[in-house]
């Protein structure tokens, strides 16, 4: 007898935005999680259903079992079927099917499942509800004392599983209990856990991310030479003055300091690396559409801004008006609130290139999740 892990890693992320399977969890995928967690549970080999988005994670795993890749199908049933039929399985063998989303599942609830379905075939994670629930037409409200709630992972006997899905037809099924409860038998519940919860909306990602995330921060540091004949533009707002800065793109020294400091929070570089100042496609370019490339650089990788704060060293002109604008132009290129956005000035009351008006400074740190 073999239990056969059966990872479904199908699905889109649209609600996220971005790959919520293969985006960095703290060092680690939801994909690599979950594949961990049926290898050190209790099952022998692993079969993943994977798109073409999650393919190459599935293929980069590095696991104490061996895996079976597959494709997955329109739909999670004919995923879970596609596996199903993939895995290559004796008589006796066990399935154990659970979605990649639910990385934080426990061993304990994985080695439940197991354990009930070699005692009665089946074995499905399950939670009570803690909730009130109310039939929507009939204003009813249900007896939740008779309800639970089903996760995965979902464990059977393998050759009831497959016998289900062959019959079924209904490709559309989203859960494997239902499905065992109507071609098979009575479906036996085990408990699940609350970390088993699926990774389906961004409040979802957030609270993941919590899971496993310490902030981190990063320094971002710059300087332009004020020269005649330049607009100054800082925050994306245009200043009037007699100067500007001199530079490749606008010279927008505070967006500067700051991308430097996101892309330092972030590891990914900095931006003489991203947009290299020789590149003529920067030439003159607003440094809020660079600022707006950074942020979606942060996002395809996973990150949340949470606080940016940047000082300015400028003796003159006087910045503080132009704080709001350069307020509400950051927190709309990082997606985030005004709240998490902070803008300083200083001047170096006369001293250094800053004080005697030959360059303006700009010194960042940014927190992300
Ligand atoms: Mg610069």
């Amino acid at each position: 007898m073999s239990c056969i892990g059966i990872l479904l890693c199908g699905g889109s992320s649209q609600r996220m935005g971005f790959n919520k399977l293969t985006a960095p969890l703290g060092g680690e995928s939801a994909l690599q999680r979950s594949a961990a967690l049926l290898a050190q549970s209790g099952c022998h080999r692993l079969v993943i259903a994977v798109t073409e988005d999650t393919r190459p994670g599935a293929e980069a795993l590095n696991v104490a079992v061996p895996v079976t890749i597959c494709a997955g199908g329109e739909t999670r049933g004919q995923s879970v079927l596609n596996a199903l039929r993939a895995a290559d399985s004796q008589p006796g063998d066990i399935a154990v099917i659970h979605d990649a989303a639910r990385c934080f599942q426990t061993q304990a609830a994985v080695r439940a499942a197991i354990d009930s379905a070699q005692r009665t075939g089946s074995g499905v994670a399950a939670l009570p509800m803690a909730d009130s629930v109310f039939e929507r037409e009939t204003q009813r409200p249900l007896d939740r004392s008779k309800m639970v709630r089903t996760q995965t992972p979902q464990a059977f006997r393998f050759d009831r599983i497959l016998s289900a899905y062959e019959q079924t037809g209904d490709q559309a099924a989203t859960d494997d209990a239902a499905l065992y409860a109507k071609y098979v038998g009575p479906v036996t519940f085990t408990p699940g856990s609350e970390l088993g919860r699926k990774l389906t909306t961004p409040e979802d990602w957030a609270w993941a991310k919590a899971m496993v995330s310490v902030p981190r921060t990063g320094m971002g540091f710059d300087t332009h030479v004020l020269g005649e004949g330049r607009k100054l533009i800082l925050g994306g707002v245009e200043i009037p003055f007699e100067k500007g800065l001199v530079a490749h793109s606008d010279g927008d020294v505070l967006l500067h300091a700051l991308m430097d400091a996101l892309l330092g929070a972030t590891s990914l570089g900095d931006i003489g690396h991203l947009f290299p100042d020789r590149d003529p496609q920067y030439a003159g370019i607003s440094s809020r559409v660079l600022l707006r490339q950074v942020a979606d650089c942060l996002r395809e990788g996973g990150f949340t801004v949470i606080h940016v704060d940047v000082t300015v060293i400028c003796q003159r002109p006087k910045l503080a008006p132009y704080f709001p604008q350069a307020r509400q132009n950051i927190a709309a290129d990082l997606g985030i609130s005004e709240d998490g956005v902070s803008l300083k000035a200083t001047t170096t009351e006369g001293m250094n290139d800053e004080g005697r008006g030959l360059c303006i400074s700009a010194q960042a740190v940014a927190t992300v999740l």
